[in-house]
């Protein structure tokens, strides 16, 4: 099959059509295969298929695939699933529920393009890293009325709408994964069945829109993603009574600050800088005084300036479409894009010793001129803002002059806060553009595209708020799984005693407990005048040290027991992080301009900080704006995020990236198995496997194993003759409920059905 053309009669492989009961039915599939297969584990970890030749007491004669023979101990083995359940669309449907299984069904399906498989109720999206023929269009219309059944984010996304209408409940999409797993990209995918199904007003169109703008203003190249989201996004989706879309609304989460004035080797600030410095017209070049990216000392630091296949002239035209589309006027993009220059030239601004002690005052050139230009100050004015702190001091205002460090500290502190506000201005804008009459009827579907859990080698605190997110992201996914599996036991009359579930409550407690939880705990620190990252670390250690999924380490480090594994942060930074402060001289040079955005920035920043108050109160008489720290201000957006999740019904997403590279075919069996860990699918296969997810209507599995009977059974009815098949087998009572319409099977029980139906055949 031509695999990069979107044909309109659908040529699907055959196995994408067939669905669970077409390969159940399929007897031909069985052929003569007697041999019993299962997986060894290889030096380097991979798992690779071998055949049992033949089994004595506790060891067994194996063939590998390139034909050696060995003996190896029993236990070493790990049982392989039949070649029938070869790529089926649902892990439930495996017969042995185990991690070689798991990766092999996987990587079967990635290798005929088959990206999406369900595990249970969670879509797994293997990402492709290539155009893969499974959109557009006709797929949308296959999808919609059902002439296609195989996984996809399509469907997940149909039955949300469905069940939207159905029960008129809310409905939520939740996407999780590492960077460049694909979560941006399938909440895009999820977004475009959206407006196809619900489209008709145009305001689908906007909403699509908004997505080349936020990732032109919050995404980056990184060395894991070349388009990486360095900000959380729910997008709300609302419906009208008749199903048509009505209006939406975008909460996003943390952006990444540093980022503008600082990145690695090799990354790239935010993608609108380059688009701006290729794409802007002569006129808007002249007139924010633009020169090439090589020029700007905030871009040159990572020496990265384009991204393979990306043409960031092109981009800016789409952006500067998507700002129209959103109703941004010209005047407004106008000056945005001087905001954005004024943060580049920021950059460029030196200083020069002035006495003995080492202060420091900004040199006179272009940059500060420019500077003072664009946001609309005067020039001495800016200058004093980054060589000097106005401090009270008793009743006398005094002066005092910075050192370089310090001017430099106070010089990218207003750039990151000029970009910060810049980035939630754009938000609120696109907002009330999409926002929906007061009259706000039916209902809504939201996407969640939020950072997943991160391990480095290095991990700050972006690290940890991030992997504290998904602390309470996964704990909302375990309960779900549970209630729902549950859910369908009881539906089915099976005797079901609850199953209480392992959570992560302990970990949760340890970030949030008052006042001995790591978030308090920061939140003190960090309004000490004298608290340091060191005192930091030694007070967690002292106080958190009885906590089982805490452990101190060494000087500033700790580390924490995550559902996903340990993470050790260095807590370097972590304070100045948590603070973040932006001095008040700053903020009044905003509220000085004489432009519309700098004022607006500098009363939010003021607003802001009128909350209670974070920060070293009375460091030598400091006058810094007073605000919510960071930590306190993300906990309490994701408070928020999960009470509007808890109040819909979730449909989850789990994305997994197959290599490092970012290339395609390449599926490394470690990573993929590692990130399964991580973000909880064999989780859902472990909490299955307490419960019955093998699930057997009792007509198809009387015709199934029927043959195998050693005695008539007086009633021919499936039920009956099911029931002596399960008797004459020894099948244990405790592997299995015999529900109304279904036969429900512990993991593995099939299985020996299967093999000694194989064995017969
Ligand atoms: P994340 O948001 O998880 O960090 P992205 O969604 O940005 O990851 O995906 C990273 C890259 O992977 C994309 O830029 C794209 O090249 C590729 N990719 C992801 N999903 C798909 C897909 N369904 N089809 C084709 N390419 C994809
Ligand atoms: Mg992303």
């Amino acid at each position: 099959a031509d695999e990069d053309s979107v044909s309109v009669s659908l040529p699907l492989p055959s196995i994408l059509t067939s669905s669970r009961e077409s390969r159940w039915n399929d007897t031909n599939a069985y052929g003569s295969k007697k041999k019993l297969q299962s997986w060894l584990q290889l030096p380097n970890g991979d798992w690779e298929l071998v055949k049992i030749i033949t089994t004595s007491a506790d060891e067994s004669v194996i063939s590998l695939p390139n034909g050696k023979v060995l003996k190896v101990k029993e236990d070493i083995l790990v049982p392989a699933n039949p070649d029938i359940l070869d790529g089926v669309d649902d892990l439930m449907q495996l017969s042995y529920l185990n991690e070689p299984s798991v990766l092999f069904n996987l990587q079967y399906r990635y290798n005929h393009n088959m990206i999406y498989t369900k595990a249970g109720p969670v879509l797994v999206a293997v990402n492709p890293f290539k155009k893969v023929p499974l959109y557009g269009n006709d797929y949308i219309e296959a999808y919609k009325c059902k002439a296609i059944e195989s996984p996809h984010v399509y469907a997940i996304t149909d039955t949300a709408i469905r069940e939207m209408i159905r029960d008129e409940v809310n409905q939520s999409i939740v996407i999780s994964g590492e960077s460049g797993a694909g979560k941006t990209e399938t909440a895009k995918i999820a977004m475009q069945y959206l407006a196809a199904l619900g489209g008709g007003s145009g305001i689908e169109n906007e909403i699509l829109k908004t997505n080349p703008i936020l990732e032109a203003f919050g995404n980056g190249k990184t060395l894991r993603n070349d388009n990486s989201s360095r900000f959380g996004k729910l997008i709300e989706i609302h419906f009208s009574e008749a199903g048509k879309i009505s209006g939406a609304n975008i909460q996003t989460f943390l952006l990444e600050k540093s980022r503008v004035v600082q990145c690695n080797e090799g990354e790239r600030s935010y993608h609108i800088f380059y688009q701006l410095c290729a794409g802007a017209p002569s006129s808007l070049r002249e007139k924010l005084n633009l020169l090439s990216v090589e020029d700007y000392k905030y871009l040159r630091q990572s020496n990265c300036f384009s991204i393979t296949g990306v043409d960031d002239a092109e981009e800016f035209q789409i952006v500067k479409e998507a700002l129209d589309v959103v109703h941004i006027s010209k005047g407004d993009q106008e000056n945005v894009f001087a905001m954005l220059a004024a943060v580049l030239w920021l950059g460029n601004i030196s200083f020069t010793v002035v006495d003995n002690e080492n202060h420091v005052q900004a040199v006179e050139d272009e940059g500060l001129f420019t500077v003072a230009k664009l946001i609309g100050c005067e020039v001495e004015d800016l200058k004093l803002t980054l060589s000097t702190r106005k401090m009270k001091v008793g009743n006398d205002n005094i002066v005092q002059k910075l050192t370089l460090s310090q001017a430099i500290d106070a010089r990218d502190a207003l750039a990151k806060s000029i970009y910060a506000c810049l980035f939630d201005w754009l938000v609120e804008q696109i907002n009330k553009s999409l926002a929906v009459g007061k009259r706000r009827t039916g209902r809504s579907i939201s996407i969640l595209d939020i950072y997943g859990f991160e391990s480095f080698n290095r991990n700050s605190f972006e690290q940890f708020c991030i992997n504290y997110a998904n602390e309470r992201l996964q704990q909302h996914f375990n309960r779900h799984l549970f209630k729902l599996e549950q859910e369908e036991y009881i539906q089915d009359g099976i005797d079901w005693a609850k199953v209480e579930f392992e959570d992560n409550q302990d970990c949760l407690n340890l970030f949030e407990k008052k006042p001995l939880g790591l978030l308090s705990l920061i939140d003190e620190e960090s309004t000490f005048p004298n608290g340091t990252d060191l005192t930091f670390a030694n007070k967690l250690k002292q106080h958190l040290n009885s906590n089982s999924c805490f452990k101190g380490e060494r000087e500033k480090a700790f580390t924490v027991r995550h559902y996903a594994g340990e993470v050790t942060y260095d807590t370097t930074g972590f304070l100045e992080k948590n603070r973040d402060l932006l001095h008040l001289d700053s903020i009044q040079l905003l509220s000085s301009s004489k432009c519309h955005l700098p004022k607006l920035f500098a009363s939010h920043m003021l607003t802001q900080s009128e909350k209670p108050v974070v920060g070293p109160l009375h460091k030598s008489g400091g006058a810094d704006s007073q605000k919510l720290s960071v930590a306190t201000k993300f906990k309490g957006q994701l408070f928020q995020l999960m009470q509007r999740l808890e109040s819909t019904s979730p449909h989850f997403i789990r994305c997994i990236k197959p290599n490092n590279l970012q290339s395609p075919g390449s599926y490394e069996q470690s990573l993929v198995l590692q990130q399964l860990r991580c973000c909880g699918v064999l989780e859902v296969v472990r909490i299955s496997r307490s419960g019955f997810p093998t699930r057997v209507s009792h007509q198809k599995f009387a015709r199934r194993y029927g043959f195998l009977l050693l005695e008539n059974v007086a009633s021919q009815d499936p039920l009956s003759v099911s029931v002596a098949i399960l008797h004459q087998f020894n099948i244990l009572p405790e592997m299995y409920q015999v529900g109304y319409t279904k036969l429900f099977f512990r993991t593995g029980q099939i299985g020996m059905l299967e093999d000694t139906r194989n064995r017969t055949l």
